[in-house]
């Protein structure tokens, strides 16, 4: 059997360590901390249990497709997405239907149903032309991209609104400031600004409007349990605690890896590390650290999660607090790299829809802002501030006074993400996709020189987020097939 080690058990490690299995290879995973799942994790605190990673679930044919039967796990699909809160008063629910969506932003705004039907259409008609190009396909081998179907595909660009941004073609599109927010925020599904990431990111609307947001029944961790018990099934051999040091190679061909201070050989290696740190730690090339410092990061996070002492009806799943000034906030973020100071607020509450995640009658919130990556800012000073500020925002927007129902608070901010996981500055999903180039600009999937090595996860090509992780594992599974059985 080929010897084949996947390092690192985010999503993505999991995904392809699953694919490898199945095609016959003797796979070993090793990870640094004692659990898999890197980003996607969770903890429990006095009866409350918090998510503490993704919360939106989109695609999820993309992992029913890796568990047999015993290991799938329920989920539900949204009706109501997200709720919005604009500071004028305004409320709109994101409804899973382009009918629905478009009544409820006719009814709130005034535009004309049509238009965003014809938007969600347009969508619809990116994904179907892009995503088998640079979702599900590698960009990076030319015999990959050559074909007969793409190229024909060149002649719908125009189509894919790569040379706006997403905020102009919204504002071509919509004249209403509430719209063009609503369908600007799409661009920060890949820690992007709306007001820099090209048109062509119209296509994340269509993932949610036209074909649907989820929820794990028991909560986003079970993705997690589910992808591990299937890959314990396959025979896939975990080693915790054991933080891979290095990748062996004779600069042509990968030999194996060093784990703690023990060299294990293996013909084929799989990476879910964060490209920046691999190219730093793992086979450190300056060269290429070079590039990938130059490069943007998508955005961090900080995160508070609270223990709640009551319910708030007025609240869902999902519930977005938007900003007054959007293009102030993503200046703040990505050009100041400081955290602005009215920000968008994103408050997911897993319990409304598993009652056991809090005890009766509370909510567990886990509160989130975008931030900017962390480049030494003093995070401590920022979560004193980033409280008050988010609690004045939601008391104002919704009537309430927050601050006398939280039992306790947890804090993830971007130096703990970055130490959690290794992300590079605690970037959330990689490399920006700032720039209309950025498919092309990820890392690939494969090591140009050196045979044998591999690269999964959100910060390699096709980008961050589950379903696109997912994606990486499945292109690669494409490229080492050839290896199996020898
Ligand atoms: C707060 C937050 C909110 C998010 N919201 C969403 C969302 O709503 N929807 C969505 O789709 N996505 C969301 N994302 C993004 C999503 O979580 C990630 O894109 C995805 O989980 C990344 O998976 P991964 O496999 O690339 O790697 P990671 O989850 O980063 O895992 C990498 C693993 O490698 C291990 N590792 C690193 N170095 C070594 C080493 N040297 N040796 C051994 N092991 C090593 C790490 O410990 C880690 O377990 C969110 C992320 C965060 C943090």
């Amino acid at each position: 059997m080929t010897r084949l080690a996947v390092i690192g058990t985010g999503v993505a490690g999991l995904a392809v360590a699953i694919r490898a299995a199945k095609l016959g290879f003797e796979v070993h995973a090793f990870e640094q901390a004692s659990i898999p799942g890197g980003k996607i994790g969770e903890f429990i605190q006095d009866g409350f249990r918090f998510d503490m990673g993704p919360s939106l679930f989109t695609l999820p044919e993309l992992l029913d497709e890796l568990l047999e039967e015993e290991f799938r796990f329920d989920y539900r699909k949204l009706d109501v997405i997200t709720n919005y809160f604009y500071e004028d008063g305004t409320e709109i629910k994101a409804y899973a239907s382009p009918n629905k969506i478009a009544e409820e932003l006719q009814g709130k705004t005034g535009i004309e149903k049509q238009k965003v039907i014809d938007y969600l259409n347009e969508a619809k008609f990116i994904y179907k032309t892009t995503a088998p190009v640079f979702l599900f396909n590698s960009v990076h081998r030319l015999r990959d991209i050559l074909t007969f179907s793409n190229l024909k595909r060149i002649f719908s660009l125009p189509r894919l609104h790569p040379f706006s941004t997403l905020h102009q073609l919204n504002k071509k599109k919509f004249s209403d400031e509430r719209i063009v927010q609503f369908f600007g925020r799409y661009a920060t599904y890949n820690g992007s600004d709306p007001y820099r990431a090209p048109g062509t990111f119209q296509v994340i609307s269509h993932l949610e409007h036209n074909l649907g947001a989820y929820f794990p029944k028991n909560g986003m961790r079970s993705i997690i349990k589910s992808l591990f018990d299937q890959a314990k099934k396959l025979g896939v051999n975990f080693h915790f605690n054991s933080k891979v040091r290095q990748v062996l190679s004779d600069q042509k061909e990968v030999k194996g890896i060093l784990v703690n201070d023990e060299k294990i050989d293996f013909e084929v290696v799989i990476s879910d590390v964060d490209i920046y740190r691999f190219y730093s730690d793992l086979l450190p090339d300056k060269k290429r650290l070079n590039q990938l410092k130059q490069a943007e990061r998508s955005t961090s996070a900080f995160i508070f999660y609270w223990g709640m002492n009551k319910k708030f009806p007025q609240l869902d799943l999902h519930n977005i607090f938007f900003s007054k000034n959007y293009r102030e906030e993503f200046d703040s973020l990505f050009e100041k790299k400081q955290m602005y100071s009215d920000p968008t607020v994103y408050v997911f509450i897993s319990s409304k829809e598993n009652e056991e995640d809090s005890p009766k009658g509370k909510e567990n919130w886990f509160v989130m802002v975008n931030a900017p990556e962390n480049v030494g800012q003093n995070w401590k000073e920022e979560a004193f501030k980033l409280r008050r500020r988010i609690v004045e925002k939601i008391n104002r927007m919704l009537g309430e006074n927050i601050e006398s129902q939280i039992l306790f608070q947890q804090i993830l901010d971007p130096v703990k993400i970055e130490k959690n996981t290794s992300s590079f500055g605690g970037a959330l999903y990689g490399p920006s996709s700032n720039s209309r180039f950025s498919a092309f600009n990820r890392h690939p999937n494969f090591h140009r020189c050196i045979k044998g090595l591999y690269f999964v996860g959100g910060s390699v090509h096709p980008g961050g987020g589950i379903p696109l992780c997912l994606s990486s594992a499945k292109i690669v599974e494409k490229m080492i097939k050839k290896y199996a059985n020898h």
